[in-house]
């Protein structure tokens, strides 16, 4: 199990920054029985001048505010108290570069019955790109991506990580690094913990948004790839789309950009570093570390403006 704290690790809950080692919750909440709460998972860079930034954490922490109002809990901080809050734990853990990880959770009520008040906590950990640094390979899960009719599937929701895990856990038993799961209509939808993309022709295609979690790194592809003018075009993806590919990456904030060597053991024909997907990942390290003058596919103004 890896260390995510110790003795000396600060989080922010609810107001105040105090010892992770001391930080308690009770156990009878929604959050825990029922996967009842959102979170994000957001990323602080150290970047090429020094300084330690949090990348896109208006973006995030609004997608935190919305996927409380999607699940009706209660949210009362703001977007800037949080990432202030956020900078303080990164400073009293002496994290130049960490992960960071908000979690709204239920107070005690083992009801179905919505709640007065909501709790927060923001722990933050340094963490190595989630899915390695080599090209995956991919098993097309036997799970689907829960159905949006059943769920707020634009809500970044504790619950909805069982479908993760249930994915991850089959393909690595069988071998594989990750999972690729498709939508309850067979469309190619995202990975256990990121989007996808696929390089066609030249130009790169994408599920659509609608069955699968607006990522924000998604976001951030779409936006890069426009700047390096690589057209993009969001579609519903059939796993003939998938086979028939060029080349593949997944793309989130704890996997960053990270090219797919194989699907149920096909691999793409194109070499990963020819590929669209070698240059948005150059892009994208650039970008995350405020790299505007060295870079290789970016001038410095057009990589500025997408801060
Ligand atoms: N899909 C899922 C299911 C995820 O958990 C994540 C990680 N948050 C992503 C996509 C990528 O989202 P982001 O780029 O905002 O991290």
């Amino acid at each position: 199990m890896a260390n995510y704290f110790d003795q000396h690790t600060f989080v922010y809950r609810d107001g105040e920054f105090l010892k992770a080692a001391e930080a308690t919750t009770h156990l009878y909440g929604q959050t825990l029985h029922y996967g009842y709460g959102v979170f994000e998972g957001i990323r602080a860079y150290e970047t090429i001048e020094g300084a330690t930034k949090i990348f896109k954490a208006v973006e995030h922490f609004d997608r935190l505010k919305r996927s409380a109002q999607l699940l009706n809990l209660p949210y009362t901080w703001t977007t800037a108290q949080l990432i202030d809050a956020s900078y303080e734990v990164l400073r009293r853990n002496g994290h130049k570069e960490a992960y960071i990880r908000p979690l709204v959770y239920a107070p005690a009520n083992m009801g179905f019955n919505p709640n007065e008040y909501s709790h927060i906590v923001i722990e933050t950990w340094p963490m190595q790109p989630f899915l390695g640094e080599k090209l995956v390979s991919v098993f097309l899960s036997s799970f689907q991506r829960p159905n949006p009719k059943g769920f707020r599937i634009e809500a970044k929701a504790c619950g909805h990580y069982v479908n993760s895990i249930l994915a991850s856990y089959e393909a690595k038993a069988q071998g594989f690094d990750e999972a690729l799961l498709c939508d309850m209509d067979g469309y190619v939808a995202e990975a256990p913990g990121a989007n996808i993309f696929l390089e066609k022709n030249g130009g790169l295609v994408t599920p659509t948004l609608g069955n699968i979690l607006p990522g924000i790194t998604r976001a951030t592809v779409i936006e890069l790839a426009n700047t390096m003018n690589i057209k993009v075009e969001e579609k519903l993806v059939t796993t003939e789309d998938l086979f028939a590919a060029d080349s593949a990456f997944f793309c989130g904030t704890a996997a960053e950009v990270i090219g797919i060597a194989s699907v149920n053991k096909n691999p793409f024909p194109k070499p990963w570093n020819e590929s669209l997907g070698a240059k948005i990942q150059e892009a994208y390290k650039d970008l995350v570390r405020e790299n505007f003058s060295n870079n290789k596919y970016l001038v410095k103004d057009k990589l500025e403006a997408l801060q």
